[in-house]
């Protein structure tokens, strides 16, 4: 039976990260995520159900489109799966709690930030407030009126703290360093895991982006680098390993 859902949950996530795809390319465009159906972006050509099957569709199309032949973009097939393995693994840790209903939020956020950010240098407002609302929603019902309505101070104050880590940047290297969208996905970050983990979040996520960073400043030294997936990464491994202000202290007490 468990190995059945855990296909399940594989599947779902895949789902997830078909639809996720056509947020994260539609929502910077403007372009309505109900309709047209999906299509080619080459050719318009519209897909029918067999294009549309997450992973499979990929592969059985040899990664070119059925009518122009034009190659499709890895990434769709890569955030399915990415998205896949998140829900897998966050169900083996927390099971069916509402932990595992705030991963989901968290991952959701997390691919479409990954793939507008990549492709537009764009995290669409609209995604960051929805995300931060079902958030919010899952916060009141499991910790009551009191405890959620800290969580939005501690989104308050990362928001706060990091506008002005973004104009420490910008006046330094004398150039956009971090966007608002950056900004806007820390409060995010503050209700989801409260001010220190919040907090240990940016440090993590700069920790995890600098190499990166670093290897894509060599190979062309006008890359902007989307910081906006870094920090969301960060925040789903703090929260996988339930990293508190306990974990941090002992990290640096040694
Ligand atoms: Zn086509």
């Amino acid at each position: 039976m468990e190995i059945l859902t855990l296909v399940f949950i594989f599947i779902i996530g895949t789902v997830f990260g078909s639809f996720f795809n056509v947020v994260g390319y539609r929502m910077p465009k403007n372009i309505s995520i109900i309709t047209p159906g999906s299509f080619c972006p080459h050719c318009h050509h519209k897909l029918k159900w067999y294009e549309l099957i997450p992973i499979f569709s990929y592969l059985f199309l040899n990664g070119k489109c059925l009518k122009c032949k034009q190659k499709i973009s890895v990434m769709y097939p890569l955030v399915e799966i990415t998205t896949g393995i998140l829900f897998l693994v966050s169900y083996l840790v927390f099971g069916f709690t509402n932990m595992f209903l705030i991963m989901i939020i968290v991952i959701s956020l997390l691919m479409i930030v990954i793939v507008s950010d990549i492709n537009y240098l764009i995290i669409p407002d609209e995604v960051t407030i929805f995300c931060t609302i079902l958030l919010f929603t899952v916060k009141l019902a499991t910790l009551g009126i009191h405890d959620a309505s800290l969580s939005l101070l501690s989104g308050l104050f990362l928001f706060v703290l990091m506008l002005y880590i973004m104009k420490l940047g910008n006046f330094i290297f004398k150039k956009e360093s971090l966007g608002g969208g950056d900004v806007k996905l820390m409060f995010f970050v503050g209700v989801a895991v409260g001010p220190f983990s919040g907090m240990f979040t940016i440090f993590l996520s700069s920790v995890i982006a600098l190499p990166i960073s670093l290897i894509m400043y060599l190979k062309n030294k006008d890359n902007v680098i989307p910081f906006g997936p870094f920090i969301l990464i960060a925040l789903f491994i703090i929260l996988l390993f339930k990293i508190d202000i306990n974990t941090i202290l002992t990290l640096f007490n040694k």
